[in-house]
């Protein structure tokens, strides 16, 4: 059935249960064309105008041809402190906070556990490059891992540890891991400004 179709593209989105998308999926059909059209017109012109920092690798609006975004070109940046996050939606929850003035690099998505091919999941090797580049401007001395405080979150960040242990000790590289202690700080994606503040203040 055709409906099935469109609630399996749906059940792809991320949070999204097949109940969910079967509502998602009844609610597109029964729209009038005018609404499709501005639906898929809004996907391409939001997909075009994007693209991923050559640097961090978050999604970010090109104004002309550039390919750094406008938190790694901007200068007033802290540039001795790295936050590793998994998804796009982390690092911009974080900067609604104003909690942090650093550098980012977007993972592309927690590490499954028991996953055998984790370059699958994570851009692992793109990751070492920045850590290597800013290391070698000399000025970056800790790293962040602000991942989700649940079992897929705590998998990641120690492999992530163990991938970064080289420049440890050769680089006196601190590597620290966000505070816990707050019953809302679970998901990084749903944190409050209080709550990522006290997080990176607290953080081990
Ligand atoms: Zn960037």
């Amino acid at each position: 059935m055709n409906i099935e179709k469109l609630a399996e593209l749906f059940k792809k989105f991320p949070g999204i249960g097949p109940r969910q998308a079967r509502r998602f999926a009844y609610f597109v059909i029964s729209k009038n064309n005018d609404y499709i059209e501005s639906l898929m017109s809004a996907i391409n012109v939001a997909r075009k105008s994007v693209k991923r920092c050559d640097q961090c690798f978050r999604l970010f609006e090109i104004k002309k041809s550039e390919k750094t975004c406008d938190i790694c070109s901007d200068s007033k940046r802290d540039r001795s402190i790295l936050m590793i996050v998994a998804k796009d939606i982390d690092l911009e929850n974080v900067e609604k906070s104003r909690a942090f003035n650093g550098q980012y690099f977007v993972l592309g998505g927690p590490l499954p556990i028991l996953e055998k091919e984790p370059e699958k999941f994570m851009r692992i090797n793109e990751m070492l490059t920045r850590v290597e580049q800013l290391l070698n401007e000399g000025i970056l001395n800790e790293i962040i891992l602000a991942l989700n405080a649940n079992t897929e979150g705590e998998n990641t960040a120690l492999y992530l540890e163990n991938k970064l242990s080289i420049f440890k000790d050769i680089h006196k590289l601190k590597i620290s891991r966000l505070g816990r202690g707050l019953s809302t700080g679970t998901e990084l994606e749903y944190s409050d400004s209080d709550t990522l503040n006290y997080a990176l203040r607290n953080r081990f």
